[in-house]
C-alpha cells in the first residue's frame, strides 16, 4: 500500500538529475534565510554535481549560533511545527517546518515501514518520546500514513507497554535499542513468553548507536526481525535511512537528502566505501533547508546493488559519532567496541556503563554490567570465570584492560529517552 516504487527504484541517472535540481532549489530558498544570505552571498546555483563539495559546510555550532530564527527560511505564517534538539549544553539546535515539510517526512517515514515489511492491517506501539524530540511523533504519523493501527504509548511504564501488546496484540514496536534490552526484564517478570502470549514481529530500533550484536540479541529475546532506524532532528528525523528486509545496510533516501562522507580533519569529500563523518545536504525542505550539513555521524556508504532492488545507496550501521571517542591512555576507544564484545557474551547482562577515572595519573576503565539471571548459573568462581573472559576479550577488542563490576539487575541508572553510557569522572578529581 505504500510502496513509493517510482522513487525508490528510480533509475540512477534521473536520480542524479533530480538531485542537482533539488539542491539548486533549495540553494535559492536557503538564501531567504538569514544565515544561507550571507553563507551563500556568491553562489546562485551549481551546475552538476561535481560542485557540491564547492559549497560550504553547516555546522552544529552554526545552528546554535543563529538560534532563534537564523535558519528560517520562510515566513513565519507558514510553518507548522518545530523541534529541537536534546542537547545539554548552550542554545538548542532548532529546527523548523512547514505542512509540506511535515507531510513529506510522513511519507518518508511511511516509506521506512513499508520497506521493513509493515503493512496496513499491522498493530503499531510506539514507544519512543513524543514532544520536542523527534523519534515519537516522526514515525506516528509515518504509521497512520501507512495506515496502521497506532498506539502511542510513548516511553517507560514497562507493566503497560507490555499490558498493550498483549491486549492489541502488537504486530510492530519502535524502540529505542537500549530500552528494548531493559522491558525484556519486565517481560520475564510478569512470565510474559514471548511466543505463547505476544504476537510481535518487527521491531523498528534506532535514535542510538547499538551493535549487531545488541540487534541479534533484541532478534532472539523476542523472537522478532530488528531493523535499523537513523535519523536525526536537523534534517527531520528518523527516516533519513532505514534498512529494507535485507538487514545489510540502510538505504539513504537520495530523493530526500544529498550524502557525502568526508575526512572529518581534512574535510576533503571520500569516495563511498570509505568510512568518515556523514554530510547530509536537503533536498525537499521548505521552511529550513541544510547545505552540506556536518551530522558527527561516522559512517560510509554502501554503493553495491542492494539485493530488495532498490537504487537508493545504503550507508553502514553508524559506529560511532566524532564526539563519541575516548582517549584512554593514549588509547582510542568507541564505546561501541565495548557494546560489541558484551553482547556477544550471553551470560553478560543487557544493561551496562562505562565509568572513566583516573587513579595516579592514569586514565582507568570501568565496565559496570549487570548480570543475566536467566543465561548465569551462578557461583562464585563462574562470576570470576566471566570477569576473566570479559578482560580478556576487551583487551583483544580496545587494547585496554578495564575493570569490570558485577552489579544486580536493574540497578543501573536508566533514562526514558536514548541510553547515557559513558560517565568521563577524570576532571571531577582533579
Ligand atoms: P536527535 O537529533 O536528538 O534525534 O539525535 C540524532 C543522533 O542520534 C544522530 O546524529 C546519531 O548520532 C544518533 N542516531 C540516530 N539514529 C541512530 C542509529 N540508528 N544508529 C546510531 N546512531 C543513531
Ligand atoms: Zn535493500
Amino acid at each position: 500500500m505504500f510502496w513509493q516504487k517510482d522513487i525508490e527504484l528510480m533509475d540512477k541517472e534521473q536520480l542524479r538529475n533530480t538531485q542537482l535540481d533539488c539542491i539548486n532549489k533549495e540553494i535559492k530558498i536557503a538564501k531567504r534565510s538569514e544565515f544561507y544570505k550571507k553563507k551563500l552571498s556568491n553562489i546562485d546555483k551549481i551546475s552538476s554535481l561535481d560542485d557540491v563539495k564547492n559549497l560550504p559546510f553547516t555546522t552544529k555550532e552554526d545552528l546554535r549560533n543563529s538560534f532563534p530564527y537564523g535558519f528560517l527560511a520562510t515566513d513565519l505564517q507558514n510553518v507548522i511545527r518545530l523541534h529541537s534538539s536534546s542537547g545539554t549544553t548552550g542554545n538548542p539546535t532548532v529546527v523548523f517546518h512547514t505542512a509540506f515539510d511535515i507531510s513529506n517526512w510522513a511519507n518518508l517515514s511511511a516509506r521506512c515501514m513499508y520497506t521493513a515489511g509493515a503493512r496496513n492491517n499491522d498493530i503499531f506501539q510506539n514507544t519512543m518520546g513524543y514532544g520536542l524530540f523527534t523519534g515519537g511523533i516522526g514515525f506516528h504519523y509515518g504509521a497512520e500514513r501507512l495506515g496502521m493501527l497506532t498506539i502511542p504509548v510513548g516511553p517507560g511504564n514497562s507493566k503497560r507497554q507490555i499490558w498493550f501488546m498483549q491486549n492489541f496484540k502488537t504486530s510492530v514496536i519502535h524502540i529505542l535499542p537500549s530500552y528494548a534490552l531493559r522491558l525484556f526484564q519486565t517481560v520475564e517478570e510478569m512470565h510474559v513468553d514471548v511466543k505463547r502470549d505476544l504476537n510481535l514481529r518487527i521491531a523498528f530500533i534506532g535514535a542510538e548507536p547499538h551493535s549487531e550484536e545488541m540487534r541479534k540479541k533484541i532478534e532472539e529475546l523476542y523472537n522478532i526481525k530488528a531493523f535499523n532506524s537513523y535519523g536525526l532532528s536537523e534534517i527531520s528525523g528518523p527516516g533519513v535511512a532505514f534498512e529494507c528486509e535485507c538487514q545489510s545496510g540502510l538505504h539513504i533516501w537520495e530523493d530526500y537528502v544529498y550524502p557525502e562522507i568526508i575526512d572529518k580533519d581534512t574535510l576533503e569529500v571520500l569516495p563511498d566505501g570509505c568510512e568518515g563523518e556523514l554530510v547530509l545536504t536537503t533536498l525537499q525542505r521548505e521552511a529550513m533547508p541544510l547545505i552540506r550539513y556536518r551530522t558527527r555521524d561516522l559512517t560510509k556508504i554502501i554503493s553495491e546493488p542492494c539485493a530488495c532492488g532498490r537504487t537508493h545507496r545504503r550507508i553502514a550501521r553508524i559506529t560511532a559519532r566524532t564526539d563519541d571517542m575516548m582517549i584512554i591512555n593514549g588509547v582510542n576507544i568507541f564505546p561501541i567496541q565495548i557494546e560489541k564484545t558484551i553482547m556477544s557474551i550471553p551470560e553478560a547482562g543487557r544493561n551496562y556503563i562505562i565509568e572513566i577515572f583516573e587513579n595516579n595519573f592514569m586514565d582507568k576503565l570501568c565496565i559496570k554490567l549487570e548480570i543475566d539471571n536467566e543465561n548465569f548459573g551462578g557461583t562464585l568462581r563462574d562470576l570470576e570465570k566471566l570477569q576473566n573472559r570479559l578482560e580478556c576479550e576487551l583487551k583483544q577488542e580496545i587494547g585496554v584492560t578495564p575493570v569490570i563490576k558485577f552489579v544486580d539487575a536493574g540497578s543501573l541508572p536508566v533514562s526514558d529517552g536514548k541510553a547515557k553510557r559513558v560517565f568521563d569522572l577524570r576532571n571531577k578529581n582533579k
